[in-house]
């Protein structure tokens, strides 16, 4: 999700020299942390170390201090772990170790200190910050530093950013490193599943999270899991056995031939014994299945970061630059988070102690506080992962009167997120009684064949981790042939419709809207869940389906910036997709490091594209022989009719004279992705819950004013008992008795970390750009501008 950052205003303050470290477990990203930092300090007219090997760096110093330059971190994005490596320092967690490092941090003139870790970090550094004028006193009167050094560097500067796999840290919703984590598992996951699939096996998967359940708990969203044991929501001590057992059990009676158990390794009763992979396995054996266990281990921390670690990683090293130069003595250590898709800073040492009462309240067994001290989204998770995992023992059935028919629909182009989506819909509506109904083939197949085909708990349990249609999508709208949809529909006795997909499915949800006054089925409550690769639907900041997208450019750049690195003299044009939105080539250039990004946003020129030469030329002449110097530019596939990609490559190679040249490379339809990542399917699930309690809620709402009209007349006063107005403008009598909705087409979007429904009449006026097939709004501007400054553009621009 883009987050934005202040606006970028450079203002020469005195010259800073800020120390980077990562410290604690090592998580990916952090490589993209330093590499954000020492930019934007340098171009922020600082002096930029890095300290080598945690705390330790500091406490040793020598050698382990040392000054980084631009060209020093050049292809640090696309790398997994630490290169300027991260341990364990006990010698810090002593007075003297601090001491120590008070003073070589003075030695190097190093005044401020950018931290990257997890909440024992943290801590330390504003331990050490609360000590320093103490330290400062005790190294004059040894003699180890001067009154005027004293003087000089009389307050310390700490900044925190959370690098951790786990996503344990309050006041921020993701913590650096965490969703990369969460895609290791899936992937590791779904090897799995085809060997357990083949040989009808049971499998427990054992996921790092000593203190926190965020890693099992949104694994078992997405990889379709049976069962999980998560810390902060214990299992009866007396009776989780059996409740696994019934679980796994019931689920194998419905057909499944596998089953997946998701451990977190600090999973307890609520008697607070801890549950292990082994005694999950007993259990499994006990009802007779062929259970391995599997611990996923260190391959969890393994590997380059994902889009949005790389995103979160370089907004945030940015901004903490940023905080160094505006935080005075009296303001309290930052922690640089994100909330609700913004970066922010909060203070540090409130969001460790907010952390370690999570612990403390598991502790003394307060389960629901411990959930509700999570983040934002934590609670709802554990709902969506029930409603969709094990909800389906009846415990959750409506009353018959209140049970729906609910269609869903695919339109447009595929993206990787549509069956994810589906499959929560249709387990959702199953496990309160609905009745989930699959539109074949998009329009075309409703109203050529009828298409509608009930769906089955078996007919789409497996729909988690597979990419494309099943149902099948195409880009043709109901306006080919409203009466025939509202036919089929009105036959079905269809009662809410769930439109997934992107500007299609967006101009078809409008579409029915228009036409309810000819068929009035569409009064029915209806909903489209953007699902797009191009993230171009008006009313959310985040589409299904873009995040894979994201995902498989970033392998495909990493892979062609190393072959351009190989050669040390190519430059790579590169070609995304997006249609007449910038967002994935903003996006990707932001991860990827690309020199340039063009978007149809903002137009190519001569006088842009002569800058852009002129930065390359520089980078070549830096980086000589530098084995990480990959040169890529993006390119939207609509950036301009005549700068088209190929021209600009020749351009790049005329310009060149013999010292570089360049090549294309255009990605095409592979940017649907083949699977989904982990977070498409974990927000796939949380859209199409939604969408489906927002048919319910609707529904019953109507239901209860059909019967108080039937009751009390037309003329009692409805609106009081809590029906708004445009509810109640007209009732209808179809069949059923049913109440005609005004206000019943909503969108739904992601804004920040919250969900939200707008009204599809409200967007089409005032929000979309019918011409270019977007949203007005560019809510990713933020990207271009810290791409510019971390590629070199902006310092380029500045020294004209
Ligand atoms: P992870 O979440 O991966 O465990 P962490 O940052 O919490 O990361 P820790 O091992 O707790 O990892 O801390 C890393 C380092 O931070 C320690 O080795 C030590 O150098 C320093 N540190 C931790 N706690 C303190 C403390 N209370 N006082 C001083 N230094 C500390």
């Amino acid at each position: 999700n883009p987050a934005a950052v202040s606006p970028v205003a450079k203002q020469n303050t005195d010259k800073k020299r800020i120390a980077v470290m990562t410290s604690g477990g090592d998580s990916p990203g952090m490589c993209a942390v330093v590499r954000a930092v020492v930019r934007a300090g340098i171009y922020y007219d600082c002096e930029v170390y890095g300290c080598y090997e945690g705390y330790s760096g500091l406490v040793q110093g020598g050698s382990l201090l040392k000054k980084l330059d631009w060209e020093d971190v050049r292809g640090w994005l696309s790398l997994g772990g630490t290169l300027i490596g991260t341990a364990r320092c006990m010698e810090f967690k002593e007075r003297w170790g601090r001491l120590k490092a008070a003073k070589n941090m003075i030695v190097e003139g190093i005044d401020a200190l950018v931290v990257c870790g997890g909440d024992g970090s943290l801590t330390g550094a504003d331990l050490f910050r609360s000590e320093w004028p103490s330290l400062l006193e005790e190294l004059v009167a040894t003699g180890e530093i001067s009154t005027e050094q004293r003087a000089k560097y009389q307050y310390l500067t700490i900044v925190g950013l959370v690098g951790s796999i786990d996503n344990d840290m309050a006041l921020t919703d993701s913590t650096i490193g965490a969703y990369s984590s969460l895609e290791r598992i899936c992937e590791m996951v779904d090897y799995i599943d085809s060997t357990a699939a083949s040989h009808s096996r049971a499998f427990v998967v054992e996921v790092m999270g000593r203190h926190c359940g965020w890693l099992a708990l949104m694994a078992g969203i997405s990889c379709g899991a049976d069962h999980i044991f998560i810390p902060e929501r214990p299992h009866k001590a007396g009776s989780w056995r059996d409740e696994l057992k019934r679980v796994c059990s019931r689920h194998r009676e419905k057909g499944r031939r596998k089953t997946t158990v998701i451990v977190a390794e600090g999973a307890l009763d609520d008697e607070l014994n801890p549950i292990t992979s082994n005694q999950v396995k007993d259990c499994l054996v006990e009802i007779g299945l062929d259970t391995r266990i599997t611990t996923l281990g260190h391959v969890q921390r393994g590997g380059t970061a994902v889009a949005f670690d790389r995103m979160l990683a370089t907004l945030q090293g940015v901004d903490a630059v940023r905080a160094v130069l505006e935080n005075t003595p009296e303001t309290p250590s930052p922690m640089i988070g994100i909330l609700d898709g913004k970066i922010v800073r909060k203070p540090l040492m409130e969001a460790v102690k907010l952390t370690k009462s999570v612990s403390s309240s598991i502790a003394a067994k307060k389960f629901d506080e411990a959930m509700a001290q999570r983040d934002s989204t934590f609670k709802e998770s554990y709902a969506n992962f029930l409603d969709i995992s094990e909800h389906d023992d009846g415990s959750q059935v409506l009353d018959a009167s209140k049970r729906l028919n609910i269609a869903i629909i695919h339109v447009g182009a595929p993206t990787a997120a549509l069956n994810p989506a589906t499959r929560a819909a249709a387990l959702y509506c199953l496990s309160r009684g609905h009745t989930p109904y699959g539109v074949q083939n998009g329009w075309s197949g409703l109203v050529r064949h009828g298409a509608l085909k009930k769906l089955d708990w078996m007919d789409v349990e497996e729909w988690h981790n597979i990419g494309g249609s099943e149902l099948g999508t195409n880009r043709t709208l109901p306006s080919t042939d409203m009466g025939t949809v509202a036919y089929y529909l009105q036959k079905y006795e269809i009662q809410g419709l769930i439109i997934i997909g992107g500007f299609e499915a967006f101009r078809s949800l409008y579409e029915l809207n228009r036409a309810k006054k000819e068929y009035p089925i569409f009064h029915m409550p209806m909903v489209c869940l953007p699902a797009t690769v191009s993230n171009n639907v008006p009313g959310t900041e985040y589409s299904l389906g873009s995040d894979t997208c994201l995902n498989t450019l970033v392998n495909y750049c990493d892979a062609v910036k190393q072959s351009a690195s190989a050669t040390r003299r190519r430059v790579f044009v590169v070609e995304v997709q997006g249609g007449n939105s910038g967002y994935i080539a903003s996006y990707t250039g932001l991860v990827t490091g690309a020199l340039a990004v063009y978007t149809p946003e903002k137009k190519i020129s001569l006088r842009s594209l002569q800058e852009d030469l002129e930065l390359l030329e520089k980078n070549f002449e830096k980086d000589q022989g530098n084995n990480r110097s990959g040169k890529m530019f993006i390119r939207n596939e609509k950036a301009s009719d005549t700068y088209t990609t190929d021209l600009i490559a020749e351009i790049i190679k005329e310009s060149g004279h013999g010292k570089f040249e360049s090549r294309t490379a255009i990605p095409g339809h592979v940017q649907q992705g083949k699977v989904p990542s982990a977070m498409d399917r974990c927000h796939a699930a949380r859209f199409a819950i939604k969408a489906c309690q927002y048919i319910e809620e609707r529904n019953f709402s109507a239901q209860v004013a059909i019967e108080t009209f039937w009751k009390e007349g037309f003329g009692s006063n409805l609106t009081s008992k809590g029906h708004s107005e445009a509810d109640l403008k007209f009732v209808y009598k179809h069949g059923k008795k049913y109440v005609i909705l005004q206000d019943n087409a909503k969108v739904i979007g992601i804004h920040g970390s919250n969900v939200i429904f707008e009204d599809i009449d409200r967007l089409w006026e005032h929000d979309t750009d019918l011409d270019q097939r977007k949203g007005k709004q560019v809510h990713w501007s933020t990207m271009i501008e810290v791409n510019d400054l971390l590629s070199g553009r902006s310092v380029l621009r500045d020294t004209r």
